[in-house]
């Protein structure tokens, strides 16, 4: 089969590999059938995921048929159109049973799919932890409007859940990429007072503007300013920093107000400074990590229901065969994309 495959720093290559087959009572083949690229991806390809493993099939974003399960596999059968959860996790340990999936204590525990083992820009992946790893997809919901689920949804759905959103609460989100826009779904279903959104690209303000006219916008050299006069604390009260650039840690805490829940869902290039005389007195509840996944049979009924929907993230489609390209135009975010959706088969 085809599966595109991290060779070194620098380097990815669309490869033929075996078919993968089971390894454990627990797992299940899925044929891929839509897959994605993540901004994850890339920091794989530049070599800033030390963890990632030479060799390894790329790709954590992707829905598909199963075709195979172990024999413990309890809740999922051959035929089941299914979303893949990015993070691999046991449901047992100690993290798991309070929902802090991304720390399970399993060795592949975590990110591990596309990362230190094989992913889905494949025509077949295997799953571990099947039962945790896969949801079954709604049948009125399309592989197209579920492709976000394991991933980036799964990210803007637990960095809402954390951010403890009230009604009353003037929103900061910070870069309206992907996930930027995934946070963005998941914080109207809180009905909060306001939400700003701060981004710097002007076809992403236009994105925004098109799809999310309520949405006050602003760009990052604004941001300050434009946030103390339009909340009503002389702050956000709650900042989702979503873009993870230079100075958008700082943009974050700068713009929250006393007391106000910051986090930070952003993976960054370089450490950050946290410069605590500056912000003393300022009293700020900082969160950060990785996404804990496991709210995705939550975020389908929300897409059955029509209360999300992200197809509107994907602008651009390709084969297997066009990877490349679709890799050129994401990551030179040419052509005023978005995501884009590569078909396996
Ligand atoms: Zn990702
Ligand atoms: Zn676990």
């Amino acid at each position: 089969m085809l599966a595109y495959t991290y060779v070194k720093p620098g380097k990815f290559e669309l490869q033929e590999k075996p078919k993968p087959g089971l390894k454990d009572s627990r797992d299940a083949i899925v044929r891929v059938t839509l897959g994605s690229i993540c901004t994850s991806d890339l920091h794989i390809k530049h070599g800033s995921v030390p963890r990632a493993v030479p060799g390894v099939t790329v790709g954590h974003e992707m829905v598909g048929v199963v075709e195979d399960v172990g024999e413990d596999v309890i809740g999922i059968k051959p035929g089941d159109r299914v979303t893949v959860n990015v993070e691999t996790f046991c449901g047992e340990c100690f993290f798991c049973r309070r929902g802090c999936v991304n720390n399970c204590m399993d060795p592949n525990g975590g990110w591990a799919l596309g990362c230190r083992i094989d992913g889905g820009q494949a025509e077949y992946v295997r799953v571990p932890y099947a039962d945790q790893g896969l949801n079954r997809i709604p049948d009125t919901v399309s592989d197209e409007q579920a492709l976000f689920v394991g991933d980036i949804l799964a990210t803007g759905f637990w960095s809402v859940r954390i951010s403890e959103i009230t009604s009353e609460d003037t929103i900061l989100i910070i870069g309206a990429g992907p996930t930027g826009i995934c946070t963005l779904l998941c914080a109207l279903l809180k009905n909060p007072r306001r939400i700003i959104v701060c981004e710097q690209s002007p076809e992403r303000i236009q994105f925004l503007q098109e799809h999310y006219p309520d949405i006050l916008v602003t760009t990052p050299e604004h941001c300050e300013e434009f946030v103390r006069k339009n909340s009503d604390h002389g702050g956000a009260d709650v900042v989702l920093e979503v873009a993870g650039s230079e100075n958008t840690f700082r943009l974050a805490w700068k713009c929250a107000r006393p007391n106000a829940i910051v986090t930070i869902v952003a993976l960054y290039d370089k450490p950050q400074i946290l410069p605590l005389p500056d912000m003393y007195g300022k009293n700020l509840i900082f969160k950060t990590g990785g996404v804990d996944g496991c709210n995705c049979a939550e975020i389908l009924r929300l897409i059955e229901s029509g209360r999300i929907d992200t197809a509107p993230l994907i602008t651009h489609r390709f084969s297997l065969n066009e990877i490349e390209k679709a890799y050129r135009i994401f990551e030179n975010r040419e052509d005023g994309v978005i995501k884009v959706a590569i078909r396996s088969v």
